[in-house]
């Protein structure tokens, strides 16, 4: 079967990657894809963007791709999996009603509090004057959230009432995020230990992935701005069995029954990002719906099960029949970045050193780049996930750093503290 993976980033990488490991794959297809796919063996790049669902599909056809699996949400928010199914080409996400999870943190929200799914207090709001009167009854520290999606830079954790009132003011007067930001959610502040959650689902099936947990501020110590993700491990040790039994009874089900009872089956990647109380109930942050960049790194390097087999399974009602066998090694993935993200960067410096960076233990995906002649050079942002596997997060955390350390350009810059929370974690079970 030729599989059609869709998006340019390093989760479409390893999404790529995994497919090509696949035994009934023949091709995987990537669109557009980056320098990283062009090479990897078994892998296509075709050069059509993400948001492009006729040329796509047109692709599909001609083809004849018998899996379709979408990275990137804009894709899904806008209906691909709709405009696939219509033209009978299995497409694996859920349809735009049910992207609308992550699509309107307002629609989310609202849905939470219908359905009794645990996540913190809110309200939402279009006028600023309300916004700034709730902000200033409500007290710091607050989080102030654009509506629409925003590339994970539309929230502020504001540590003070003049914060958060500069935030909602940003965002309401559309200087900000634009359109995603003429609506916004004010909520209650919530302070534990994050984890992301992904299942497999269609909608009935709950098939867990393994526990991630992502870093999403730029600099160490999870201090300076949000960014689309500066690293990622798993397993989060966080999430006990006790406490996954509590996502999967508290969140995921709800979430998938009410989704169903609303008219709008989920299918596909289901992504909880939550909030770990200290009593170790789970709140939640955000639905997505696909898997995390840069969670996916992580976590596919673990799966040891075949991805295409599960995906295909879902789509033809045969998900209960499959579970998942993973590597009980760690995995942790550093991103790096172009010097300046998340504002202005450069773009176009040659990367060195890739070729001595993989081994049975290290994973380079790519994610912005590009091929210039015959060198890699940066085209994005987030530029390359170095990826480590090893016997704890502290051993995987060595394994990418090693990796990462023998990589470089100009005005490179990456955290050296990825996994930081799950390593003291697991020295203090350690003693
Ligand atoms: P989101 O895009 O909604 O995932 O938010 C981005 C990040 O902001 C999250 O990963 C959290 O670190 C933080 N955050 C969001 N909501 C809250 C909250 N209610 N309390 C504390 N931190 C939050």
């Amino acid at each position: 079967m030729k599989v059609l993976v869709i998006g340019n980033g390093g989760r479409e990488h390893a999404l790529a990657w995994k497919c090509a490991r696949s035994p009934t794959a023949e091709e995987v297809l990537v669109a557009p894809g980056n320098a990283g796919t062009e090479t990897e063996p078994g892998v296509r790049n075709v050069d059509i963007s993400p948001t492009d669902i006729d040329a796509l599909a047109r692709l599909a056809l001609d083809e004849g791709v018998g899996l379709t699996i979408v990275g990137p949400e804009a894709p899904l928010v806008a209906g691909i999996v709709d405009h696939f199914s219509g033209l009978g080409l299995p497409c694996f996400g859920p349809s735009a009603a049910a992207a609308q999870l992550e699509g309107s943190k307002a629609f989310t929200k609202d849905f939470l509090a219908r359905h009794g799914i645990p996540t913190a207090g809110y309200r939402n709001f279009t006028d600023l004057d309300a916004a700034l009167a709730y902000i200033r009854e409500r007290g710091a520290p607050i989080v102030v959230k654009a509506d629409g999606l925003a590339a994970g830079k539309g929230v502020v954790v504001a540590m003070n009432v003049a914060e958060a009132e500069a935030a909602a003011t940003e965002m309401l007067s559309g200087a900000r995020f634009g359109s995603a930001g003429t609506r916004i959610v004010v909520e209650d502040y919530l302070a534990g230990e994050e984890a992301s959650f992904i299942v497999v689902t269609d909608g009935d099936t709950v098939l867990p992935l393994a526990s991630s947990q992502d870093h999403k501020a730029r600099d160490e110590g999870d201090t300076g701005p949000n960014t689309g993700g500066m690293g990622a491990y798993s397993p989060a040790p966080v999430v006990t069995p006790a406490v996954e039994s509590a996502i999967v009874a508290q969140v995921i089900r709800p979430t998938l029954a009410g989704m169903r009872a609303e008219g709008a089956n989920y299918t596909g990647f289901l992504y909880a990002g939550l909030m770990i109380l200290p009593d170790g109930s789970p709140k939640v942050i955000e639905f997505n719906c696909r898997m995390g960049d840069p969670e996916t790194q992580p976590i596919l390097v673990r799966l040891r099960s075949d991805l295409v087999g599960i995906c295909a399974a879902t789509l033809n009602g045969t998900l209960a029949r499959q579970s998942l066998d993973w590597d009980p090694r760690a995995a942790l993935g550093v991103v790096m970045t172009a010097g300046g993200y998340p504002g202005d960067y450069a773009r176009g410096s040659v990367i060195a050193g890739l070729e001595h960076a993989d081994s049975d233990t290290q994973k380079v995906f790519h994610a912005g780049t590009a091929r210039n002649g015959r060198d890699v050079v940066t085209a994005g942002g987030r530029v390359l996930c170095v990826t480590g596997l090893g016997e704890s997060v502290e051993r995987a955390a060595r394994e990418a750093y090693a990796a990462a350390e023998k990589i470089g350009w100009e005005d490179v810059y990456y955290r050296r503290d990825i996994g930081h929370r799950a390593i003291a974690r697991e020295r203090r079970v350690a003693s």
